[in-house]
Order: C-alpha cells, then structure tokens, then sequence
C-alpha cells in the first residue's frame, strides 16, 4: 500500500501541522518502504475537536445503524484481506500466510462480533423502579501497539463505534501502514465524518498529547506496562477512565498426567508465532521434576526446526533488546539448548528461535517481557510448586495448564492470578474477555467486556 502522506480527521485525509515523518522500515531487508507525518499537539487537538463534533450525532444513532456500520467495516477488510496482509508483512516483517490467517483473521471476526453485538446488545434495562441506560463514555482516545497492528486497532475501534463513542487513533511508529489502511476501510464503510480519526506520530509528541487532552474522556492503551503507567497516572489526575492492555510473562504449566510431546510443541509454537511479539505468549514452560530432561529435548527440536521461518522482529531495537536478554540468561547461568544471539541471516532483525533450560524462577530471562523468541523452561517439584512460580510475576495476562484430566487442569488454572488460561491447547476464542491481572492491565477488551469499556449508565428512577 502506498503511504498517505495525511492524517485522517473528520472524514478527510489532510496535511499535517507538524513537518516532521516517520520512516516506514520492512524488517525482513531493511528498506524505507513509505513515510507517513508525525503529528504533534496541534494534529491531535484537531481530532479530537472533530470526534467531539461528531459524538451527539453518532450517539444518538440507533444501534441498528452503528451495527449496519460496523457490518460493512467487517466486508470492507473482508474485501482488502490480502491487500491489508500485504501491507501488514511489509512493515511487521510476519509471514504472509501468517498475516492473511492471524493478521487479518481475527480482527475480521472482531468487528463482526461487535456488529452483531451493536444490534442485540441491551443499551436499556430496568432494574425494580429504574431504568438504566447504558450511554456512550463519549471521546476515546486509543494508543495501539504494532505486534498485532490491526487486531489492536479494531479490538478498541469496533467497540467503541458499538458503544457510540467517537475515536481518536494514534498507533505504533512502526505499522502506521496497516492504521492507514484502517482509515481507508472506515470510510469506505460509510461511518460518519468525525467518528473515526487517525493520527500517526511519534508516542511520546502525538500520544501523550492524546492520553492528555482534556477533552478525551476515555484513554484505552496497549502496550508495555512502562508507559501505560505513565498514562494511568496522567489519566488519573484529569479523573479520566483509562483502559490497559499491558505487558505478560505467562506461563505454559504442564503437569505430569499431560500428553508431554503435544504440550511442549504447543508450547513452542505459541512463543515461536509472531516471531515471539505476542503479549499472552507463554514464554515460561514449567514442567515437572520427573519429565524436565524430556521436555528440553523435545522444546530444543522443535525450536531448531522453525530457522528464519517465523519471520524477524519489528525493528533493530527490538532485536537489540532481545539480544540483550539472551545475554542476559547466559550471563545469569541459564543453558541454552536452541538458537542464541547469532542472527539466522545477515540481513533483517531475525532472532533465532531460542530456548533456554535450568532457568531458575528468580533469573531475569523468567521474569521479564522479552517480547522475542525466547523460550523459558523451569523445573517444579510438585503442583504447589508450580503454582507458586507460575504466579510469582508481576504479570497476570495470559497462561496454559495441560493435563491428562480437564478437571485436574481447570483446578490448577482456577488458582492461577491470570486473565486467560488454555486448557489442553482450548483456541483462542475472540468473544472471551482479555486482559490482564496484576501489572497485566485494567480492564479487558473482546466481547461484551470489551463492549461495557467503552459505556457508563445512567439511572433513572420512577
Ligand atoms: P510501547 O508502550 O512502547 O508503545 C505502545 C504505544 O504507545 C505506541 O503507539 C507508542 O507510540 C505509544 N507511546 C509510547 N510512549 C508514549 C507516551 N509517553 N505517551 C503516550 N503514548 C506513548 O509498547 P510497544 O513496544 O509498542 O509494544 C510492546 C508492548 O505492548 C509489550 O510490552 C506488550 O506486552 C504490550 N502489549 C500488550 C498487549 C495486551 O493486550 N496486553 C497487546 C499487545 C502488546
């Protein structure tokens, strides 16, 4: 897709204030492959002056109509699926059929679950002499990362054009791309000049200005713990909701009745896809005393079968960054038995599928987000054990338990402190709740949950 150079505010594509751009870099060979403007104060104040026009308007539509929208938004990706995969791998660096499967699959169902949901969903209810209406927050303003860069946008804009709130986007630096083609697909949906706004720019001009802005009455952010906690508390003084969709070291638990083999190749898998840029990836695998030795060598073959298959990370930070980690772990004595800091091509921010054994609850490589593909395995003695490393982080977002018998494995997930755990290899389901305990976030995002985010009652009483 070629680069606007525009931002998209009140239903057209128009200069920016700000002179400055951002370099659009492919990750595979490192190429400039577009430039899009970066936004400064001034840009976001415009948006969120048009999202603010355009609220009573869009609010007071019935939700019939925000659903015929949204129906449309889901056709429209439909139509543009390649299109937008194409553009997707250009500037995240993930496998096309990747981007065509996952990249563009699941943001499709989201919006057509939110299309659905606009239409049946109760706005009022009576409740013994009151009837309680459930209204739009009003102005979102929504800051998205670039690991899933369009199912971020839409897990927030399907919502929240649901809900009958209007929206300003700033996304990640890195895939403005895939928000441009967002734009393009919500115009072409026919929802109404203002409701939508994007614009691109740099986090800490565009997005803190946007996070900021006293006329945004809700901040919804996904991204690392770091900076949503900055937002949370600008947020917070303003007394403004906010919603955080933050970082995760989840843990992929497998007890001793589990089919090992499949468990562990699950489990490899899960961290290996999206070249590891997955916040509920469940970068710890914690297996039992008794079967740890076969656990590595299963985990070490099937990470070394993966090679520059699953793609490079975003940028060279990023790849510096996981770089670092894995020096880390072996400076901390962890052992590795796949992959390493020598890079699998000459060319491109790949990482090797990495796997480290004898990591020790405490080390840094099982404490912290690497957000590459970094496996971790830990050794438990018992289920008590394993428990109490699963939840010894500050994290909470996401988890696996697998066991011979589903009832043993829910019993073991029930104590986990996490928001989203796979039994036995369950699917991701995008109607279920996401989001985070512990420094994981504050709120959840998909589905009804995701829907109420973005709405606040009023009681009326008879
Ligand atoms: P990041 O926090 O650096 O950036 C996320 C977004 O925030 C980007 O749009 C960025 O421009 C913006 N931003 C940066 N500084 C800002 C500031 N001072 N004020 C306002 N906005 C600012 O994160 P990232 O590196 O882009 O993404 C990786 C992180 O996101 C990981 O920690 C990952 O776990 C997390 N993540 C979480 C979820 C989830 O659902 N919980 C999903 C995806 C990613």
């Amino acid at each position: 897709m070629k680069a606007q150079q525009a931002l998209y505010i009140d239903g057209v594509w128009c200069p920016a204030e700000g002179r400055d751009t951002i370099d659009v870099v492919n990750p595979v060979d490192e190429q400039v492959i577009g430039q899009v403007p970066a936004g400064n104060a001034e840009d976001v104040d415009h948006a969120v002056r048009a999202a603010r026009a355009a609220l009573p308007a869009w609010a007071a539509t019935p939700p019939a109509e925000r659903a015929a929208r949204l129906a449309a938004l889901r056709d429209v990706l439909v139509a543009r699926k390649d299109e937008i995969a194409g553009t997707i791998t250009a500037e995240l660096g993930s496998p096309l059929a990747f981007s065509q499967a996952v990249h563009m699959g699941t943001p499709i169902a989201v919006a057509g679950s939110y299309a659905e949901l606009a239409a049946t969903y109760a706005f009022e209810e009576k409740v013994g002499n009151s009837t309680v209406y459930h209204e739009p927050i009003g102005v979102v303003g929504a800051i998205t990362p670039w690991n899933y860069p369009l199912h971020q946008i839409v897990a927030k804009v399907a919502p929240a054009l649901a809900a009958g709130c209007t929206v300003v986007l700033k996304p990640a630096e890195d895939t403005p791309l895939t928000a441009q083609a967002f734009a393009q697909a919500v115009h072409e949906a026919g929802v109404p000049a203002g409701v939508f706004n994007l614009v691109t720019g740099l986090g800490p001009v565009a997005g803190q200005a946007l996070a900021g802005h006293p006329d945004v009455d809700l901040v919804s952010f996904t991204g690392s713990t770091a900076v949503g906690s900055r937002i949370a508390a600008t947020a917070g003084a303003a007394v403004k909701k906010v919603a955080l969709e933050l970082g995760g070291k989840s843990a992929n638990v497998i007890l001793p009745s589990a089919d090992l083999a499949r468990a562990v190749n699950v489990g490899v898998a899960n961290v290996m896809s999206n070249s590891g840029q997955t916040c509920s990836a469940w970068t710890r695998m914690l297996v039992h005393t008794a079967q740890y030795d076969a656990a590595v060598e299963l985990a070490a073959r099937a990470a070394a079968k993966y090679g520059d298959r699953i793609g490079p990370v975003v940028n060279a930070r990023q790849r510096d960054r996981v770089r670092g980690y894995i020096e880390k772990g072996l400076a901390e004595g962890a052992r590795l038995v796949a992959g390493g800091v020598e890079p699998p091509s000459e060319r491109g921010y790949f990482i090797s599928p990495t796997v480290f054994a004898d990591v020790t609850p405490e080390m840094t490589v099982a404490q912290e987000e690497i957000f590459g593909p970094v496996l971790s395995i830990l050794r438990y003695e018992d289920e008590e054990d394993a428990l109490h490393i699963a939840n010894g982080t500050v994290y909470g977002l996401a988890g696996a338990v697998w066991a011979g018998d589903e009832t043993e494995a829910v019993a073991f997930a029930r104590r986990m402190e996490t928001g989203q755990v796979d039994i036995n290899g369950g699917r991701f389901n995008p109607l279920a709740p996401f989001g985070g305990y512990k420094q994981s976030g504050v709120g959840r995002e998909l589905g009804v949950h995701g829907l109420t985010e973005y709405l606040q009652t009023k009681s009326l009483q008879f």
